[in-house]
């Protein structure tokens, strides 16, 4: 699968190649060959038009949302497309980052989860395997992580204004506390260098959304890359609320946030997010990552909670 010029049919190795042969050799304006000579873009699934907002999202965008996807993608009858597709895009993913994506990253792009891609690149050797070979170093891959269950304490930062809860967890106890990086931290022998900061839906969005906020979450977790600390961002919202949501009328999108989300994951490798399955309790979340410590800085945590 190619960027495939409509009017003479040639196939083109990437957009800016097929944008120049449109231009120069068809004389084609490229508003008008998106708009009057390409296809209108279709669900797979359900045959819907797709609302395109850019040129490349044109050739990525293939359903009109996550469920559509997966139900297509999991019909063994579109093995062999859902292949090329999914290959398409890693392939265009491949140029821009240099890590595979995580199972929360996953979610945010025209692509299946690392179980379901699992099974589509299954004579390839799986997901990782495919990212490999086109470049993207696999990361998060472990899945063995230690858990300690012995009694915890947790510092809580004295700046949150409505802390999590955890005295009605066994074994656990509270302490405020002046936090330097994060918004809860066990105390040793728990590990202490495993911080978590915690973000509400509008939180979440507006840090990762915005420019300026997100350079300035950049220059915190630099900082705390220095100290040998390791970020887990638990957002309160599931993943799908995330995506949909939209305030006002400004860039402050759940999409916008997530793709903030990406370049910080891409960027640093002390870092990583995880984003509760719906109606589970944040908290309890936050309790058992501080009781892995350390441990999980391997492990895809999105992908560990999915499971379960
Ligand atoms: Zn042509």
């Amino acid at each position: 699968m190619d960027y495939k010029c409509e009017i003479c049919q040639r196939e083109f190795k990437s957009l800016a190649s097929l944008h120049r042969h449109v231009k120069a050799d068809e004389k084609t304006k490229l508003k008008d060959f998106y708009a009057n000579i390409l296809p209108e873009k279709r669900d797979l699934l359900t045959g819907e038009k797709i609302k395109i907002n850019s040129n490349d999202q044109y050739w990525k965008k293939n359903f009109i949302n996550k469920d559509n996807l997966y139900s297509w993608m999991r019909n063994p009858e579109n093995k062999e497309k859902a292949k090329d597709i999914c290959y398409f895009y890693l392939k265009e993913q491949a140029k821009k980052f240099s890590l595979s994506f995580s199972q929360a990253e996953l979610y945010s792009s025209q692509l299946p989860d690392i179980d379901d891609l699992d099974v589509i690149f299954k004579e390839d050797g799986g997901y990782y395997s495919v990212c490999q070979n086109l470049g993207m170093s696999p990361r998060l891959t472990e899945r063995e992580f230690s858990i300690n269950r012995s009694p915890i304490e947790i510092m809580i930062d004295t700046r949150e204004q409505t802390p999590f809860s955890f005295r009605n967890l066994k074994g656990v106890s509270e302490t405020p506390a002046s936090l330097v990086f994060g918004d809860y931290c066990a105390v040793p022998p728990h590990d202490g260098k495993l911080v978590i900061e915690r973000k509400s839906l509008g939180d979440f969005v507006s840090t990762f959304s915005m420019k300026d906020s997100l350079n300035r979450f950049s220059r915190e977790v630099q900082r705390a890359r220095d100290e040998d600390y390791y970020i887990v961002v638990l957002c309160e919202e599931s993943l799908p609320m995330v995506a949909d949501v939209k305030f006002g009328a400004c860039r402050a999108t759940g999409i916008a946030a997530l793709a903030g989300m990406r370049q910080t994951m891409q960027f640093f490798d002390n870092i990583q997010f995880v984003f509760p399955r719906i109606g589970f309790e944040p908290s309890f979340l936050a309790e058992r990552i501080l009781r892995m410590g350390k441990s999980i800085q391997n492990v895809d945590l999105q992908y560990l909670h999915d499971k379960k």
